[in-house]
């Protein structure tokens, strides 16, 4: 097989693999829709480690199946499916605790491109397929499908982990395609007012699309006194970083009312640690301010359920692609983009029909 990864810390490229094993709960798919997502350039520049090296990047894919397991239930060669980027076995007993995406250790279950091969390749190995794979209506573009298998589970999750709810006042920080998602996610949970911080214009339009009601440039100002004065001075209920430095993630807590929720969604690297402001911790954390942050959701119900939301036209992810590639060989070009992120990129996609 042949995939586009890291070939050491700071250095990508083509990488030649023997082909993928199918297993007997294994499918193997080839890809029809692929996109890179930011965590890969984490990966590739600023994360290392011995996985981290000879690995093929990329967990945000569409595909034809070529190969089934002799397990496989509900899957056939020839069905196009959407593939999440948080693929885990499901055999362990610490998913009945709850958090599949761990089911192994730490972020165990997003194996595609950090534990295991990724997905910008020729043939991707998704393993325990019929709890991981969702049948791609014949009706769904897979150019819009892929921008559900992350951005749009991870988006989502954001308005889940700040447990948005009717009427909360909402305030995304970031809005590149991970926090426009959590937009859409925040209004369709019910948020009222919200508030979504960003500058790139194609973003801006985008995020009020999704439902913002309010733009917020940290390049205009603190994002502290601008949430504060939107908000007459009471803070959000709630709030999703999903973009931004360490400075950002302090100003969330600030600007958190107490007894609300902060989320995080941004992969922090490089830092060993965070010093969060007492005064933004609502009098030494006796605020009730709680904060989680996590890694996307994945298997096969949860990109059914978010199939379904986009199949309703409640919201369409595929008005984030900005940029489309045909081809393959086009993958280090549409990766090279979420690299450099020239400000009229919000996502490329590579088609490959
Ligand atoms: P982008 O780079 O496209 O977007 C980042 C956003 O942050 C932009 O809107 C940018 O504004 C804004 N921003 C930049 N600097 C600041 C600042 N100082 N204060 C506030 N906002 C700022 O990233 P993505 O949307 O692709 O990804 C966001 C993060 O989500 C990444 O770290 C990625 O790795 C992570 N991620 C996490 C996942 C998870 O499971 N938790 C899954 C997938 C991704 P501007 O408009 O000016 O560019
Ligand atoms: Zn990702």
């Amino acid at each position: 097989m042949k995939g586009f990864g890291v070939i050491k810390k700071g250095t990508v490229g083509w990488l030649e693999k023997p082909d993928p094993i199918c297993g007997p709960s294994d499918a193997i798919a080839r890809p029809i829709a692929l996109a890179p997502c930011t965590s890969d350039v984490h990966s590739a520049y600023e994360m290392e480690g011995p996985h981290l090296i000879n690995r093929i990047l990329g967990h945000e894919s569409i595909g034809e199946l070529i190969e089934v397991g002799s397990e496989v239930r509900d899957f056939q060669i020839g069905d196009r499916v959407v593939i999440p980027c948080t693929t885990p076995s499901w055999s362990y007993p610490s998913i009945q605790d709850g958090m599949h995406q761990h089911e192994a250790g730490l972020v165990s279950g997003i194996n595609f491109s950090s534990y295991e091969d990724g997905t910008l390749c020729d043939r991707i190995k998704i393993r325990s397929a019929d709890m991981n794979l969702a049948m791609l209506p014949a009706n769904l573009n897979p150019e819009t499908a892929v921008m559900i298998t992350d951005m749009m589970t991870t988006g989502f999750h954001g308005a889940e982990l700040a447990e948005v709810k009717f009427g909360d006042s909402v305030c995304v920080m970031g809005i590149g395609p991970v926090g426009l998602m959590a937009v859409a996610g925040s209004a369709l949970s019910g948020a009222g007012q919200l508030l979504a911080v960003g500058t790139r214009p194609d973003c801006v339009t985008l995020a009020k699309e999704y439902g913002a009601t309010d733009i917020i440039s940290y390049k205009e100002g603190s994002i502290y006194d601008q949430v504060m004065d939107a908000t007459d001075g009471n803070g959000v209920d709630a709030v999703i970083v999903a973009g931004g430095d360490l400075e950002t993630f302090y100003t969330a807590f600030g600007i958190c009312k107490n007894g609300g929720h902060v989320a995080n969604i941004n992969v922090f690297t490089e830092i060993t640690s965070f010093n969060i402001p007492i005064e933004h911790s609502g009098g030494g954390w006796m605020g009730h301010k709680t904060f989680r942050g996590g890694l996307c959701p994945g298997g096969r119900r949860r990109m059914e359920r978010l199939i379904s939301i986009v199949q309703a036209g409640r919201v369409d992810p595929g008005r984030m692609i900005t940029h489309r590639f045909h081809g393959m060989d086009s993958i280090p070009e549409a990766f090279q983009l979420m690299v450099e992120k020239p400000r009229d990129l919000i996502k490329p996609v590579v088609i490959l029909d």
